[in-house]
């Protein structure tokens, strides 16, 4: 890992990104070039051939014949929020599910079997050692969630899943009556975070795990508008207990 970071700064700077592309077509006055998926991504993967498989073969071959994440990680579906990207993970790191406002639903065999199934495979196949829940400022969902009931506009998915986070909107209610806006917002994107941890109790695989000591379950937080990731306490009391 630490070979692999020391040699970043070698690693090519033609970065595949379009933002990029964008800002050089604004200084030169040039009209924004129109966006092209293919290249996009043949571009993207050739800078990860370059300067990640080709540049660790013994890695890449290891993981090949299997993988040994130490992570299971549950992150929002919104672009900003990645998880590769914010933490630095390598491929192989982490198991991972993303989905809109990073829920995890309670054990239920008749639906989300989805999250059950990866819950499941990350505990008794992988066996991940650590289940990570990161919520994130500014959440779409979790804003849909505070809108609700809502008789103007509905959705086919979107309400019934976000849903799952209602107990945190309740308790953040209960708890600061008088908090509105991006405060209220926050504090329920934090509790949904214990709302989802909570949540993983109720999978038998999860409490045998935490029973033997095999397995931690941790909140996360980031916040993308100031550039800071909190690492939650598990009393769902909300109090960062670090701050990178
Ligand atoms: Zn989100």
């Amino acid at each position: 890992m630490s070979n692999y970071l020391n040699n970043e700064a070698t690693a090519s700077t033609e970065i595949p990104r379009n933002e990029n592309e964008v800002e050089n077509a604004n200084q030169t006055g040039l009209e924004k070039p129109a966006f092209d998926p293919i290249k996009r991504i043949e571009k993207g993967f050739q800078f990860f051939k370059i300067n990640e498989f080709n540049k660790y073969p013994d890695y890449y071959r290891q993981l090949a014949e299997k993988q040994e994440p130490k992570f299971l990680m549950f992150a929002c579906s919104d672009s900003r929020v990645s998880p590769t990207n914010i933490l630095n993970l390598r491929p192989g790191e982490a198991f991972m599910n993303r989905n809109i406002a990073n829920l995890v639903p309670a054990f239920n065999k008749l639906r989300y079997s989805d999250i059950g199934a990866i819950i499941e495979y990350a505990i008794l196949a992988l066996k991940v050692e650590v289940i990570v829940v990161i919520g994130h400022s500014r959440c779409g969902g979790i804003q849909r969630l505070l809108s609700l009931p809502d008789k103007k506009t509905s959705y086919d998915f979107i309400d019934d899943w976000v849903s799952v986070a209602k107990p945190a909107k309740e308790k953040v209610i209960s708890k600061h009556p008088h908090a509105s806006g991006e405060e209220l917002q926050t504090l329920v994107e934090k509790e949904s975070v214990m709302n989802s941890l909570v949540n993983l109790l109720s999978y038998p695989y999860v409490r045998t795990g935490l029973a033997d000591k095999k397995l931690k379950l941790i909140g996360g937080y980031y916040d993308f508008v100031c550039g800071k990731f909190e690492i939650l306490a598990v009393d769902s009391d909300i109090k960062p207990t670090i701050d990178i």
